[in-house]
């Protein structure tokens, strides 16, 4: 409780440990530097990084609130910040780079030596407010509201720089039908792409979710594509995909690996990658990155589906993404 008189607090769900319980907490209202803004978080998405956060799977800064696709409306600003009162803003998972390393000035902040991430190494968006670095916020489309917009900010973006590095690839394969893939099929089919879908097996209900999206073909993901395919995007955190995806890509088509943590790839026949196939991960994201992907949903705009949790019930949004039971993504809402 606030006692009277006293300064004003904020609530976050913060994690201690890894694999305990997230615990809510008050804490101080944050100062805005003069480059920060303080939001107040209408939205934010739950994504797979965030069960890697929880899970230990990824070792950042403990304790932490975590959460990385935020939307809100700035409160505060500093002095030279770049957004007013009253504006909505995004903020992602990447919450800040040096500017100065060699990948900073090669225009690949989205693999500086010093980046700040948010709810990984700096609190994130499971909470009331939130402070961030103005610099490194989003204007997001109008047409999306605060709830349906949250999800592309880290699934729809990833996906996005995921899609990119596939090139001009006419028919691209989905491995894990989550919160990234139902967003980033339907940029594809509207794209022309043919998709095909991967999911666990048996997951009847995500097969269907992806053919309703446009998907060209849905099925188990542990058998080769039944048709070649010219590029595949992995979304699932699992190392025994990658030799099957390769299995699965015509010569010199390209796995990506989208997702920040994957089980241990096995060992495979080095035939599988003759014939100048690529396989290549996804790091994190640019500026650069966000301000194309909301440009392009201007003329190509995607609808997101979501699971709208209550900001307590954090812990039961990630036990349901962890369990594969939320369709699209799972959103908190303080
Ligand atoms: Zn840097
Ligand atoms: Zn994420």
């Amino acid at each position: 409780m606030i006692a009277p008189g006293s300064r004003r607090t904020m609530v976050a769900m913060q994690l201690d440990r890894p694999r305990t319980p997230l615990r809510m907490v008050e804490m101080a209202w944050p100062e805005c530097g003069p480059r920060q803004v303080l939001v107040e978080v209408a939205a934010c998405g739950v994504c797979r990084t965030d069960l890697h956060v929880v899970d230990g799977d990824i070792d950042g800064t403990l304790p932490i609130v975590p959460g990385h696709e935020i939307v809100g409306h700035v409160v505060e600003r500093g002095a030279d910040a770049v957004w007013n009162r009253g504006q909505r803003v995004g903020i992602p998972w990447l919450a800040r780079s040096c500017g100065r390393c060699r990948y900073c000035r090669d225009g690949r902040e989205n693999l500086c030596d010093a980046a700040q991430f948010t709810g990984f190494t700096r609190p994130g968006g499971f909470a009331t407010h939130v402070l961030a670095e103005a610099d490194f916020c989003f204007a997001l489309p109008d047409h999306l509201d605060d709830v349906h917009a949250a999800p592309l900010l880290c699934a729809g973006l990833i996906g996005y720089r995921a899609l990119a590095m596939a090139g001009d690839a006419g028919r691209v394969g989905i491995y894990g039908f989550g919160a990234a893939a139902h967003i980033i099929c339907q940029i594809m089919v509207a794209q022309g792409r043919e998709v095909f879908a991967f999911t666990r097996p048996g997951d009847a209900e995500a097969q269907d979710f992806a053919l309703s999206l446009g998907c060209r073909w849905a099925g188990r993901s542990d058998v080769v594509s039944p048709r070649e395919l010219d590029a595949a995007l992995l979304f699932a955190p699992i190392g025994g995909l990658v030799p099957l995806a390769l299995r699965s890509v015509r010569k010199g088509g390209t796995v990506v690996c989208a997702g920040i943590h994957m089980s241990d790839i096995p060992a495979f026949p080095y035939a599988l990658l003759w014939e100048e196939r690529v396989l290549k991960s996804v790091a994190n994201l640019t500026r650069a990155d966000g301000r194309a992907f909301f440009e392009l949903l201007q003329s190509c705009p995607v609808e997101t589906e979501v699971e709208i949790f209550k900001l307590a019930e954090a812990d039961a949004a990630l036990a349901q993404l962890r369990e594969g039971r939320v369709r699209g993504a799972a959103v908190l809402c303080p």
